[in-house]
């Protein structure tokens, strides 16, 4: 079996990969490593009930003592600087750790489109990121919200909610184009209106100031605060300066290892082949990070060579209903289904 297990990125799928190797029956040591402060939480709750709530203490994937009965070494507020493949070290600051195998579970971050004033916008991708818009919230009367994505929505649905004003500014023609089919972007854009969000399609903004956002056209949007919910990037310099292949994500097989034996990526950062299509897609769902990790633990600890699966059933509870996405499509984006293909290459 092997020796040492690294996992880098302590989100969803970082999470599910430690302890999916325990359940499989991995007996050696395993450091999972995340750059943020918390222990591994819960994201989509972000811009959803926590919001509402503000209660944080919901949120952790398991309580603090699971770490410690499961021997998973757990690195919090801890950022990997580099891989040194030939040796099999990773390097945090001075320190370096070696492994035998590295799973790759780095995420995405916030998209920084270029717009002028940019550094004017709220982030919403982070339990601190979500806990400073709560605060903003409480003190706003007018919100504008960069994006009409799922994440951009759900914000300005609970915003909505709590007696604001949100308008929402969508460079695209219509709302979620990446994830879903026209039909259901016509019935989103119908219940936000009806909500009384202010949803402007084919708006997109160039510019962000204190008190709000212009339009390409011209048109002043005054804010209290904007957030920037434009899309993300994957998080793959690591992997691009340790010289593996990046396409949009981290590039892996069908069983979601690199290039290398040694390194396997999982969830928002990989980019595998469609198992319907073979076309390379990234995914940005729970389902998708938490079905790889079991995947790898299982390849690790059994030998399974198991293909990677389709990642179906994804679902979001929307704050205004919920949608349940059910695969991707066959080419880019087709009329008529509910799908979701993020990042499609
Ligand atoms: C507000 C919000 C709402 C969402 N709602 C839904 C939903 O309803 N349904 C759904 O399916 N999905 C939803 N998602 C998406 C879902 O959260 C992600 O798909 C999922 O978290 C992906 O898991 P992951 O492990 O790949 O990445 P993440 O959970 O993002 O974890 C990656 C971690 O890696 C860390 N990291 C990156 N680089 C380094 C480094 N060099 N060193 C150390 N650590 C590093 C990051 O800090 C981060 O903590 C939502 C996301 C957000 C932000």
């Amino acid at each position: 079996m092997i020796g040492q297990i690294v996992i880098v990125g302590a989100g969803q799928g970082g999470f599910q990969a430690a302890a999916s190797l325990r359940q499989e029956g991995y007996d050696g040591r395993i450091i999972l490593i995340g750059e943020e402060p918390e222990a591994p939480y819960q994201r989509p709750p972000l811009s959803k009930a926590y919001m509402k709530t503000g209660d944080a203490g919901q949120l952790a994937l398991r309580p603090a003592a699971f770490y410690d009965t499961n021997a998973i070494e757990l690195r919090k507020g801890t950022r990997v600087d580099a891989i040194d493949r030939r040796a099999q070290r990773i390097q945090i600051g001075d320190e370096d750790l070696a492994y035998d195998h590295l799973i790759l579970a780095t995420g995405t971050r916030n998209m920084r489109p270029p717009i002028a004033g940019l550094e004017n916008t709220r982030d919403l991708r982070t339990l601190a990121d979500a806990a400073a818009l709560r605060d903003a919230l409480a003190r706003a009367e007018r919100i504008g919200v960069i994006g009409g994505g799922f994440i951009g929505l759900e914000y300005a649905a609970v915003a909505r909610a709590a007696g604001h004003h949100v308008t929402v500014a969508e460079a695209g023609a219509r709302l979620m184009g990446r994830a879903v089919s026209s039909q259901m972007s016509d019935r989103f854009a119908q219940k936000h209106g009806e909500m009384g969000t202010d949803i402007r399609l084919a708006s997109p903004v160039a510019a962000v100031t204190p008190d709000g956002m212009t339009l390409a056209d011209g048109t002043q949007i005054s804010a209290d605060f904007v957030l920037l919910a434009a899309g993300v990037v994957p998080n793959v310099e690591l992997a691009l300066d340790a010289g593996l292949d990046v396409d949009n994500g981290i590039v892996v097989g069908n069983t979601l290892l690199t290039s290398d034996p040694s390194i396997s990526v999982l969830g928002d950062c990989a980019c595998f082949p469609d198992p319907a299509t073979g076309r390379l897609v990234r995914l940005e769902s729970v389902q998708a990070a938490t079905d790889h990790a079991r995947l790898i633990a299982k390849r690790l600890v059994t030998g399974d060579q198991s293909l990677i699966g389709p990642s179906l059933g994804s679902g979001r509870t929307n704050p205004i209903g919920n949608c349940r996405l059910r695969g991707l499509p066959k080419r880019p984006m087709q009329p008529k289904l509910c799908l979701m293909a993020p990042c499609c290459a």
